[in-house]
């Protein structure tokens, strides 16, 4: 498949933001032999996977639930780099704890054999048969989806015409996700624990397209990693491998605009200096990178956010042992709290909880006797939910609030044993840029996916380059490190074949 890439020189190019978009894309240009400079308004790297250290704890304030580190090394091996030799992966057994309303508990491991077993134990063997036909059906659409419909840049709509869409179709990919989860396990529980990634896409399952199954494959399959040292290790040593490569990196410099020569970018100039460049690529999000290209694409429909997300970090003198490194506290709704938080704009009633306890697998990350927990609180964004003014006087009601629920159900005493306490709300997303007080862009809904997200080119400049969560492939560490690895594309052009001579084994 022919991709466009940019015309004209591209010989020093800078990444505007180092997160984990640009992170990737800095590797893969370094690896295609281009200069590049990051440009940084923030101190470290990381961007929405940040740090927080606070009276001796060490809190990640992003993702905690890393899958796919295949291509975490992939962004290595652009530069030579291995991946053993800068990061420590640990995989996680088991991936999730699935904790549920009626005292009921699934630890959901990734090895089949051990799953099966806990799926017949947990809910009976025609649950445990139907679990393994559904684990074959993820892998079948995975390998369908990941080179052809993910891993690609596309151009037009008109791509998606392979023979690999008829194979999609053939799974059942076009159909919804819960009905078709529903196929394999009839389990109520069940389907949840397969399903409820669909919010990761910021879509309800019951209206998410099933081809997002894709997603219950890379943490229930492929598995869950965390990395020693906690999650921001992962953008840490992306940076020094860039750098180790010659890239160079300001930080502290928010880019303010971009200068022109007619349809191209000449040079970026931060609140400090000004730099100039051949080629461009901006990770901030999608209004962010409009503003400063001065155009933003006509769509026929305004863009839809995701739901957004409350987080309570609390570093505790004690812990809860029945809390796995993740646990899902589902509520007894469901439905209705999907229609919460993205139909009707409200706080959930009945709250499904990530509770995410770092300090289980690394016990460095807080001093010594002390336990780190993270709970993520899924919550409406501001354009259908309380706005950010509301925000600044509901979110310690919501604090104290959500304190209730998790007193209630998995950690009874928590108020008491809190020693260093953060909260993050829409308020603090929209502060730091985010559209509609969300940190996780625009939805997967069917009209914002694939061929028809955002593009990773702009019409009008010839010599930019968008990536992250708000383009293609979409949010989520796997992806945005896949959009870096686009970018990289659109601009050096797909990696040249191994010579004949090169190609193969023999040495
Ligand atoms: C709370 C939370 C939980 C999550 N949980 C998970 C999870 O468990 N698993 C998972 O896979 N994904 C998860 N995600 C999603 C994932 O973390 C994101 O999709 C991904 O990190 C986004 O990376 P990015 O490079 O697109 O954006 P960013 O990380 O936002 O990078 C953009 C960078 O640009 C910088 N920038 C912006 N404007 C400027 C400017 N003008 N000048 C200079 N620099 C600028 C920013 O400071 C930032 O560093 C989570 C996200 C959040 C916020």
């Amino acid at each position: 498949m022919t991709v466009i890439t940019i015309p004209g020189r591209t010989d020093h190019v800078v990444v505007v933001g180092a997160g984990l978009s640009g992170l990737s894309a800095a590797l893969h240009l370094l690896g295609a032999g281009r200069r590049v400079t990051v440009v940084e308004r923030d101190a470290l790297p990381g961007g929405r996977a940040g740090l927080l250290e606070r009276g001796g704890f060490r809190i990640d304030t992003g993702p905690t639930v890393l899958t796919m580190p295949d291509l975490v090394e992939d962004a290595f091996a652009a530069v030579g780099a291995r991946m053993a030799d800068r990061l420590e992966l640990i995989r996680l057994d088991p991936a999730y704890r699935a904790r549920f309303a009626d005292g009921s508990q699934l630890d959901v491991h990734t090895d089949g054999a051990a799953m099966e077993a806990a799926v017949e134990q947990f809910a009976g063997a025609r649950q445990a048969v139907g679990y393994r036909r559904l684990r074959r059906w993820l892998e079948r659409l995975y390998r369908v989806q990941m080179r052809r419909f993910i891993d690609a840049n596309f151009d037009s709509p008109l791509q998606l015409l392979h023979p690999d869409l008829a194979r999609l179709a053939a799974l059942g990919g076009f159909g919804r996700l819960d009905a078709r989860i529903g196929r394999f396990v009839s389990d109520e529980r069940l389907r949840r624990v397969f399903s409820f990634q669909a919010l990761y896409a910021g879509v309800p399952p019951a209206r998410a397209l099933a081809a997002y199954a894709v997603i219950a494959y890379m943490d229930t399959v492929a598995g869950v990693y965390f990395p020693r040292g906690g999650m921001h290790a992962l953008p840490t040593a992306m940076a020094r491998a860039a750098e180790d490569a010659g890239g160079t990196f300001r930080y502290g410099r928010t880019v303010t605009r971009l200068e022109r020569s007619g349809d191209r970018i000449t040079a970026v100039v931060t609140d400090r200096e000004r730099i100039p460049c051949d080629a461009v690529v901006l990770t901030p999000d999608l209004p962010v990178a409009y503003r400063l290209l001065g155009r933003a694409p006509r769509r026929p429909l305004p863009l839809k956010h995701s739901p957004s997300a409350v987080i309570l970090h609390a570093g505790t003198d004690r812990t809860w042992p029945d809390l796995a490194h993740h646990t899902i506290s589902f509520g007894a709704a469901w439905k209705s709290t999907f229609r919460q938080l993205t139909r009707t704009g409200e706080l959930m009633s009945d709250p499904s909880l990530l509770i995410t306890r770092p300090t289980a697998t690394d016990p460095a990350l807080a001093p010594p006797g002390s336990h780190l927990h993270y709970v993520l609180a899924p919550c409406p964004n501001t354009t259908i939910g309380p706005g950010t003014r509301e925000w600044k006087e509901l979110g310690p009601r919501y604090r104290d609030e959500l304190l209730g629920w998790l007193e209630r159900r998995e950690m009874p005493g928590l108020g008491a044993a809190i020693e260093q306490e953060g909260l993050v709300t829409p308020l603090d997303w929209a502060d730091q840029g985010h559209a509609a007080g969300t940190p996780f862009a625009v939805a997967h809904t069917f009209p914002q996916t694939g061929p028809f997200r955002p593009r990773n080119l702009v019409r009008g400049t010839a010599n930019a380059v968008l990536a992250g969560c708000g383009t293609t492939p979409g949010v989520g560490v796997p992806t945005v490190l896949i959009s870096g690895k686009l970018a990289a594309r659109r601009i050096t052009g797909p990696p040249a074949a191994p010579s004949r001579r090169t190609r193969g084994t023999a040495v």
